[in-house]
């Protein structure tokens, strides 16, 4: 389905939980979330009906997130029930990877075809500062985990943070003349916690490549632009929400744990899909898709949503 900009619309991130087993700086505030009642977030029929009318409407393709997805309860239902929805392309899951030692194979299993695992530094005590609750190990042990469930193309998924990782570039380059992985260095967005830190923690994604000349272009993927080191088996891809925008291409759209419908990860514009069902909940995905604002407003002002990101997925 289109937008009212004729953009296409064929992708959904479907949060399954604001919580999270982490807490990182720039993500969640340091006591977490409160732990709503069960009823307040989408159960697992819930989940896979907004995924089947998503599918109607024309997307292709489903990530889930959180919070951290893989403490969700329930979330292997998730994924068998979303991937038997004829039309799903794609089934996608992004993870700080701390749990995937347990998960990785039931996860494969129930029908996830690929991973995004988070990682952010490669030096075990930053790492704990970072998250607050967590150790290196955890997502190092769950990326080996998922390279032997029989996940191909991992992706690590990288924050920017000048002044606390831009010196550890090189290191996570050099993971990708080992392994066959996309290592991905996404700018960090004024939002949530982070809305407020100064100016020099915004590295844009152009730091990289004037840090690394050597790396060659190859053909962008959906909203990343991407590199090699020569003879390397894997990639780089960076992802530039705020010196990029990429608004004109995207093609996403957002359901939140508690069922709300968001065109713009920025806006404070939702639409809630709760006790929706059949062509009801299909016409209010329509209408939002119509509804899509045209771009975010970063540059000039911290993301409008109240929400930070750990209750929206990223
Ligand atoms: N817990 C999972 C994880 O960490 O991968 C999934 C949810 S997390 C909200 C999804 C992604 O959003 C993570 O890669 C995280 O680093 C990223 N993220 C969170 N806050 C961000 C921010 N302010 N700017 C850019 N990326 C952010
Ligand atoms: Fe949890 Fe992911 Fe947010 Fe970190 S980025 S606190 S792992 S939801």
């Amino acid at each position: 389905m289109h937008d009212q900009y004729g953009r296409t619309v064929d992708y959904l991130r479907l949060s399954v939980t604001d919580l999270c087993n982490y807490r990182c700086q720039y993500c969640m505030p340091p006591e977490g979330v409160c732990k709503r009642p069960h009823g307040h977030i989408l159960n697992v029929e819930e989940c896979i009906e907004v995924g089947k009318a998503a599918v109607r409407c024309g997307v292709k393709k489903i990530r889930l997130t959180g919070g951290e997805p893989l403490v969700r309860r329930g979330l292997l239902d998730i994924c068998r029930g979303l991937r038997a929805i004829p039309g799903l392309e794609e089934l996608c899951l992004t993870t700080n990877g701390s749990l995937l030692p347990e998960l990785a194979r039931p996860l494969r299993e129930a029908g996830v075809d690929r991973l995004n695992i988070s990682l952010d530094t490669l030096r075990p005590d930053r790492f704990s500062w970072l998250t607050r609750l967590g150790h290196l190990a955890e997502p190092l042990a769950g990326i080996r985990a998922a390279e032997a469930a029989g996940f191909t193309h991992l992706k690590l998924d990288t924050v920017l943070i000048g002044g606390f990782n831009d010196g550890e570039i090189g290191d996570f380059l050099d993971l990708t003349r080992k392994h066959p992985w996309e290592v991905r260095f996404i700018e960090l967005m004024p939002m949530g916690p982070c809305a407020h830190w100064e100016n020099a923690c915004f590295l844009p994604g152009e730091a990289v490549l004037e840090r690394y000349p050597v790396l060659q272009p190859l053909p962008s993927q959906g909203v990343a632009r991407r590199y090699c080191l020569p003879g390397a088996r894997g990639t780089v891809g960076l992802i530039s929400p705020m010196s990029h925008d990429f608004c004109g291409d995207c093609r996403r759209i957002r359901v939140t744990a508690d069922g709300k419908l968001k065109g713009c990860l920025h806006s404070r514009e939702e639409l809630s899909l709760r006790g929706l069902h059949g062509a009801d909940l299909e016409t209010a995905i329509q209408k939002s898709i119509l509804q899509k604002p045209q771009r975010h407003h970063l540059t000039d002002r911290p993301s409008d949503t109240p929400r930070t990101m750990n209750q929206i997925g990223g």
